[in-house]
């Protein structure tokens, strides 16, 4: 009997990221609309006496990875001896502002919780994915977000209207940590066009105007090459940002020809480019669930 169970684990993009403040504990207080993309990574899940991860992820230490961190921190909160090993398909690239590492943190979690017999409430997962990680109480849900706090308080949001997602990334990645580092005071801001960006969404409508993403100058001090892809992008897109602390950057499409011509261009020059739409709640948490009934 094959045991193994495969399931995608999304990337996201901000739709909306405003940092509003320094925080006591070392980090910002922030208002984020989040957003899953179909960009995903798979994880293979086979039982196992251990915990053990093939992480994808050159040079990324077993303890370093969060796959791990989720599945030793669930151990930990049931008191299971159950092992496993997960295997990553790697698509969404790290240290490019896409979620990937967060993503697959909440999926072994969700994914664990089921496999184990474990049947945690979800506020116990949340707690838990709060303390691996700022965004991976987002992935515990995913569709469309008002994320708050240093991005663990996660209201959730109606669907956000389709559109085509293309990602432009620089050669050069990005740690979160390093981003942050370089945001000056002055370039904090109130949260409130991400809050009318949010009222928005509940009314059904994406509202271009109120996209902000304040780590966006951050972000080109420390990488100087997302500025030109950023300036590109936006004379051919409806809306274009930084994707969460970079180095990616995306630009929002209501047409796939006009995405896909696009995509053209940064190609030739190079670039990694991912073209993919915006993936609803209900979808992700099929893909997460339906592979339990197996
Ligand atoms: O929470 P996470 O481990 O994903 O955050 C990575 C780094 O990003 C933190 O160590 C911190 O430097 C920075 N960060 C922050 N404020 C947040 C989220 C992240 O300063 N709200």
């Amino acid at each position: 009997m094959n045991l193994d169970v495969s399931v995608h684990s999304y990337a996201k993009i901000n739709l909306g990221l405003e940092i509003t403040g320094h925080r006591d504990d070392g980090y910002h207080d922030l208002i984020s609309v989040m957003q899953t993309i179909s960009l995903a990574d798979t994880l293979i899940f086979n039982p196992s006496d251990n915990i053990s991860v093939d992480s994808g992820v050159p040079g990324l230490a077993q303890e370093d990875d969060l796959i791990w961190q989720a599945a030793v921190a669930l151990r930990h909160a049931t008191g299971t001896h159950q092992g496993i090993h997960v295997r990553v398909e790697k698509e969404i690239p790290s240290k490019a502002g896409l979620g990937g590492g967060s993503s697959n943190c909440a999926t072994t979690l969700l994914v664990l919780n089921r496999m184990w017999g474990a049947k945690l409430p979800a506020d116990t997962l949340a707690e838990i994915a709060a303390t691996l990680g700022s965004d991976i109480v987002f992935f515990l849900n995913g569709g469309t977000a008002l994320t708050r706090g240093r991005g663990e308080i996660v209201e959730l949001l109606p669907d956000a209207p389709a559109r085509w997602v293309l990602l432009v990334k620089p050669r050069e990645s990005l740690g979160t940590a390093s981003v942050f580092q370089e945001l000056w005071t002055k370039e904090h801001t109130n949260g409130s066009a991400t809050l009318r960006l949010a009222s928005r969404q509940r009314e059904g409508i994406l509202d271009y105007r109120l996209m902000r993403n304040n780590l966006s100058l951050a972000a080109q001090r420390v990488c100087p090459s997302v500025q030109p892809i950023l300036t590109e992008l936006k004379e051919h897109s409806s809306a274009t940002l930084l994707a969460g602390s970079g180095s990616t950057s995306f630009g929002l499409f209501e047409n796939e020809i006009e995405a896909r011509i696009t995509e053209k261009i940064f190609v030739e020059r190079n670039y990694t480019t991912f073209l993919c739409t915006f993936v609803p709640g209900h979808e992700v948490m099929r893909e997460k669930l339906s592979i339990m009934d197996v």
